[in-house]
């Protein structure tokens, strides 16, 4: 499965960087957008310079409503409307309205962990006590493991990755991390990819220096 990310606060030379998140997951028979920045257009931008064909894409998952994950959804729906839309079901019902009536496929809320194509798969929307902010992270079933990709990781760190044991032992988490300090969580793992929001990123280093991995746009991985 090769991963690819598109936008994110910090960019390769020749990228651009911009507050937000959104990454690519080829899994051999899907394209998946997961979350979209803020700017649509820098999207597209980093998309075209990525060779990444945003009409490739058949399927858009979106982490949270946060501006920052989901500014760029109507510059790309107006590209590409052929996609299902994989979103947490709190999300706004006026939000779900509109991108039913920009798609030409279908719209799902995920409230329980549920499969989104094959290898890759959803915690359900979790949310930290109190927060309001309900958030879906990815599972994805690799050859080399399952590795967590998160959006803002808000419902906390061991909330997602409770939710994403139910699909097997974590190899490794690719995302925006937040303000986590629960680091013991990745004691186990092989692959730790903090980008966007993550708060403590010297912190992780310091105590993973050989699983850690600082990520910005123009990262790819295959896994
Ligand atoms: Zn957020
Ligand atoms: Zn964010």
């Amino acid at each position: 499965m090769k991963i690819t990310i598109v936008y994110d606060n910090n960019a390769q030379e020749g990228l651009k960087c911009g507050w937000g998140f959104a990454c690519l997951i080829q899994t051999g028979t899907n394209n998946i957008l997961f979350d979209t920045g803020w700017d649509g257009h820098l999207l597209l931008e980093n998309m075209e310079k990525l060779s990444i064909d945003p009409q490739n894409i058949d399927t858009l998952v979106l982490s949270h409503q946060h501006w920052d994950h989901i500014g760029g959804v109507t510059t790309f729906l107006n590209i590409n409307p052929n996609v299902d839309v994989f979103v947490p079901s709190g999300f706004s019902p006026r939000l779900k309205k509109e991108i039913t009536s920009r798609i030409n496929k279908k719209l799902y809320g995920v409230s329980s962990p549920r499969e989104i194509c094959n290898w890759v798969y959803s915690t359900g929307e979790l949310e930290k006590k109190g927060t309001g902010i309900k958030e879906q992270s990815l599972i994805l079933e690799c050859e080399s493991g399952n590795y967590v990709l998160t959006g803002c990781a808000h419902p906390g760190l061991l909330l997602i990755l409770e939710a994403a044991s139910s699909f097997g032992k974590i190899t490794g988490i690719i995302g925006g991390l937040h303000d986590s300090q629960e680091y013991g969580s990745f004691k186990d793992m092989q692959l730790i990819g903090a980008g966007h929001c993550t708060s403590h990123k010297d912190v992780i280093r310091k105590m993973y220096p050989d699983k850690f991995q600082k990520i910005f746009a123009g990262y790819k991985i295959e896994l």
